[in-house]
């Protein structure tokens, strides 16, 4: 496996083969992992990106405090038989005196782009760049960052980049909590009451799709996160091409939520065909 410290190396890597891309901020887990293994194929050559992009964090979000874990990384990149890992440094991907950014509208201005302004502004733009740099004919994203997903096909389509985008299914703990690197923030008994987000989440679609009152749903789902100690942000009955909010059931449609819990901001997002997995409880 070869590891690029720098842009320049990257670009010098005599690879043939059209490349498969993962992008990523490291601290990885098992959800990254099933990305890299959609990215192994015959006649590809697969390259991950491990980069905790300064531009997509807040002013008062975790940037510094976010898991650095790279001989790991690396670790788990090798054994998922990835073929190249760019581990750029911030002044590679955001030259000194910069000034140009992608800002995508629409798709990314409600629910995680209106709770985090700038964010998808930074997702955007370190995505193009790397983009640029890897020039990959697929790239791999989770179902977990649905709206992120949706921003980057806005994206790809509005600014005719030549990539073909693959969205892969959220992969979760045996409690049916998504992976997250943030998860780690969790305390033990945290963690464990945390589960309780997907329960409702689970409860909350089988409901809709059973055909009662949207709104009121939602509404008693959100109350009953609130009382279990989570801090909703958003819960939301939304169609995943636009992310307008929807009032009536169709199986297209998905149910988005971010909520805080003891500090940590979780989000989470499933739709019809979770629950036609029987649970979802275990990916
Ligand atoms: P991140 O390192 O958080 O920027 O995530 C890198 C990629 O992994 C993104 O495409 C995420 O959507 C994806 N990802 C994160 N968590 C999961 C998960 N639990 N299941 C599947 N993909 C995930």
């Amino acid at each position: 496996m070869k590891v690029f410290y720098s842009v320049s190396e990257f670009r010098s890597w005599e690879n043939q083969l059209p490349v498969i891309f993962v992008p990523t901020m490291g601290a990885l887990h098992e959800g990254h992992a099933s990305l890299m293994r959609a990215a192994r194929r015959p006649g590809f050559a697969s390259v991950v990106s491990i980069f905790v992009n300064p531009t997509q964090f807040g002013p008062n979000e975790d940037f510094s405090k976010y898991p650095r874990t790279l001989d790991a990384d690396l670790e788990v990149c090798r054994q998922h038989g990835v073929d190249a890992v760019l581990v750029p440094e911030v002044v590679d991907i955001y030259p000194v005196n910069d000034a140009t950014m992608v800002k995508v509208g629409g798709v990314a201005e409600p629910y995680e782009g209106a709770f985090r302004p700038s964010h998808f502004d930074g997702v955007a733009t370190v995505v193009l760049k790397l983009f640029n740099i890897v020039q990959p004919a697929v790239a791999c994203f989770g179902q977990k960052d649905l709206q992120q997903c949706a921003v980057i096909q806005q994206m790809v389509r509005d600014l005719a980049v030549p990539v073909s985008i693959e969205v892969l299914p959220t992969m979760r703990e045996d409690d049916g909590l998504a992976l997250s690197s943030r998860n780690r923030y969790l305390s033990t008994e945290s963690r464990a009451k945390a589960a309780y987000l997907p329960h409702v989440l689970k409860e909350c679609l089988r409901s809709i799709s059973q055909g009662l009152d949207v709104p009121k749903i939602l509404d008693s789902s959100s109350q009953a996160l609130a009382n279990n100690g989570f801090e909703v942000q958003y819960l939301a009955w939304i169609d995943p091409l636009t992310f307008e909010p929807q009032a009536k059931f169709d199986p297209r449609f998905r149910l988005v939520v971010a909520a805080k819990f003891e500090g940590v901001r979780l989000i989470d997002n499933i739709g019809l065909q979770d629950l036609d997995l029987v649970s979802i409880e275990k990916a």
